[in-house]
């Protein structure tokens, strides 16, 4: 049996207890860049445990080899947990990994995961959706191919949905440009949240029109998250999470 788990985004205790559970039982544990050492320190002692990457060029195993070790291990009838950063189907490749397993008739699980938007949102108090801001909510992908973000630009003018914003870091200048070239205010609140949930989790404040500027020299470190609407200014009354006194 294959459980592919969603990890959360990085505070341990947001874990399922399914998914503690079965990473508590695992024979083996695949797990990405993302999935912190607490939690794979929740893992048996005696589990094998094997990194499959992957940082923006560095790829430690290719998703086809990711695929098939899958196959492989649960052919062995291991208890085999393939952990994940987050949600597994949310921008995690999980979708192609069970597939794989589907096609040649393995047995599978799929245990949700508190995804990045959520969790960040959650610990930064900037709820995704508010009567009064914000009655729709969308996850993007900012992840650069060939120096360009694919994005339909024209569907992110209206000012009551949220934008969220995954892989966010290095096209940053590129989507606020872009945001304020199809007619967004250029004071539309955004925040980039880094490496939200975590005890280095902190928020840079801004609008689409500085923000860059603003995190340009603040050595920010990835994991980050964007959120851009107005959503945003609820930071200031609902922030409650301070890394440092987190019990
Ligand atoms: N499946 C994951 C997303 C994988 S893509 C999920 O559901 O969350 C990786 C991207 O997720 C990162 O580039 C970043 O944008 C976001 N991310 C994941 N963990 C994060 C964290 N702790 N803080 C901020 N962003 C995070």
């Amino acid at each position: 049996m294959v459980s592919l788990v969603g990890a959360g985004p990085g505070d341990p205790e947001l874990l399922t207890l399914r998914a503690l559970r079965l990473i508590q039982s695992a024979d083996v544990l695949i797990y990405d860049r993302l999935v912190s050492q607490e939690i794979r320190d929740l893992s048996r002692p005696d589990a094998k445990l094997i990194y499959a990457g992957k940082a923006k060029s560095e790829h430690a195993m290719t998703q086809d080899a990711i695929n098939q070790t899958l196959v492989d291990l649960a052919r062995q009838n291991l208890n085999v947990v393939r952990l994940k950063g987050g949600d597994p189907f949310i921008f995690g490749r999980g979708g192609e990994e069970v597939e794989t397993l589907a096609r040649q008739n393995l047995e599978f699980q799929i245990v949700p995961g508190i995804t990045a938007a959520t969790g960040c949102a959650a610990y930064s108090g900037i709820p995704l959706t508010h009567r009064e801001h914000a009655q729709s909510c969308v996850f993007l992908t900012g992840h650069l191919k060939n120096g360009e973000i694919n994005l339909n630009w024209e569907d992110l003018t209206d000012p009551t949905q949220t934008i969220v914003i995954y892989m966010s870091l290095s096209g940053l200048d590129q989507i606020c440009r872009k945001l304020i070239a199809i007619g967004r205010s250029p004071d539309t609140p955004a925040a980039l949240i880094e490496q939200g949930t975590t005890p280095s989790h902190k928020v840079h404040l801004g609008t689409i029109e500085n923000l860059e500027s603003i995190v340009k020299n603040q050595g920010v470190r990835a994991p980050t998250l964007l959120i851009i609407g107005s959503v945003v200014n609820l930071h200031g009354t609902l922030n409650w999470f301070s890394p440092e006194s987190s019990t």
